[in-house]
């Protein structure tokens, strides 16, 4: 039902989104995110991941180490498999 023949597929759009947006250009305006609201959405929350480390990091561009955070952390999240938080309680 989905005709999808001249747009890329989802992975293949975000797998090029941390460079779209890196690089400056304007991610929001690609063809894919005109069409895809998952991934309008996933880059939404990019920006705001971005947003929030420039004011976090005290430096103009964020590192190539940022977006692979951010990759491991959209991995995370699209496998259902969330971060850790059974940490060991202290029995007294
Ligand atoms: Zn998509």
């Amino acid at each position: 039902m989905i005709d999808d023949r001249k747009k890329m597929s989802c992975a293949a759009f975000q797998a090029q989104l941390p460079e779209l947006i890196g690089s400056g250009a304007d991610a929001a305006s690609h063809p894919h995110i005109q069409s895809c609201e998952l991934c309008r959405a996933l880059l939404a929350d990019l920006e705001t991941i971005a947003e929030a480390a420039r004011q976090l990091l005290p430096i103009v561009e964020p590192p190539d180490e940022l977006w692979e955070h951010i990759e491991s952390a959209i991995k995370k999240e699209s496998s259902g498999a969330g971060p850790d938080l059974t940490e060991p309680v202290p029995s007294t």
